[in-house]
């Protein structure tokens, strides 16, 4: 049986980034696949583009707003059969930087894109998928979801919770017929990064590479975890086994204790402007500020 194949697949925050690459992936797989994003002028363009490799639509979505995904979901399995097969959360944000220096804002946004909004798409999809004992449900989380490091406190906490609710939503649902995966990124090369500076140890991966991640939880649903690339997650479990001063070490070592904290905050400042409130659809591109 081909789980991607003429299946309705609904990607958020995908005008851009993993999300994008993911939906190329899955339409060159066959799937019919909608895209949603805030960014409406992006994600035309991005729509235009993917409709050259398959059937691909899009709409406006504002993952924070209940009533926004709801319509957005509408629309979708208007587009398919009817109904939605798979769900893949992947809209999120990173705000970056000292903890004290993050504004609520920056901090109030995290937290209703990355962690709201993903349980708003599950609670959405999640009672056709249970009356139909059939769907899959994809979260994009990240290695921050395990390895939690200066000046990501409150991304962490966003990603911690992911791998959380996807680990509890996978065992409660399996047993009615849903599946429910979490994908764990390491860093990868979107506009998520722009400005800091990865060490050789941690090279980024494309966001290619993070597609074929997702098109591999889709062929195997019973994969609940996984990380790109593979063994990063056992990397990841064992930090977390470590005591304070060889975690830090470790951290250290990767470059990873001031990544998020020094970095080039002029080549950042575009990406940080639009993660720091991204809620709310932008039907327009925002102006840029006169230098
Ligand atoms: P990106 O910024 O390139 O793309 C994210 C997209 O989400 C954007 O198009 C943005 O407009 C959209 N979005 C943001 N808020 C939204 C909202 N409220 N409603 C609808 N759409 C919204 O980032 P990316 O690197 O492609 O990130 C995709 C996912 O992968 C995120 O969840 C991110 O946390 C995760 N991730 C990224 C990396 C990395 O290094 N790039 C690493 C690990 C995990």
């Amino acid at each position: 049986m081909d789980n991607i194949r003429g299946k309705t697949i609904v990607i958020t925050g995908a005008a851009r980034g993993i999300g994008y690459a993911t939906a190329k992936a899955l339409l060159a797989r066959g799937a019919r696949v909608v895209i949603g994003d805030r960014d409406v002028a992006v994600l035309d363009k991005a729509v235009t583009e993917l409709a050259r490799g398959g059937q691909a639509t899009g709409y406006p979505l504002d993952v924070t707003d209940a009533e926004s995904f709801a319509m957005f979901l509408d629309k979708a399995r208007a587009d398919g059969a009817g109904h939605i097969d798979v769900l893949i959360n992947n809209a999120g944000v990173m705000p970056v930087g000292p903890f004290l220096e993050q504004s609520d804002q920056a901090i109030r946004t995290s937290v209703e894109v990355n962690f709201y909004g993903v349980l708003t798409g599950c609670r959405l999809v999640l009672p056709e998928m249970v009356k139909r004992h059939s769907g899959h449900i994809v979260n994009i989380s990240s290695l921050a979801g395990m390895v939690a490091v200066p000046g990501q406190v409150v991304y962490a906490g966003t990603k911690f919770a992911v791998v959380g609710l996807s680990t509890a939503m996978a065992d409660e649902f399996a047993p009615q017929g849903v599946a429910v995966s979490v994908v764990l990124p390491t860093f990868t090369n979107t506009e998520l990064i722009s400005g800091t500076a990865t060490s050789s140890a941690q090279k980024p991966v494309q966001p290619e590479d993070i597609a074929a991640g997702v098109v591999k939880v889709l062929d195997k649903p019973a994969i609940t975890h996984l990380s790109v690339p593979g063994p990063l997650r056992a990397v990841g479990a064992i930090t977390q086994l470590l005591p304070p001063r060889a975690r830090r070490w470790l951290s250290h070592k990767m470059g990873n204790d001031t990544v998020f904290l020094t970095f080039d905050a002029n080549a950042r400042a575009d990406y940080e402007r639009r993660a720091q409130s991204a809620v709310g659809v932008l039907e327009t591109a925002p102006e840029q500020p006169s230098s």
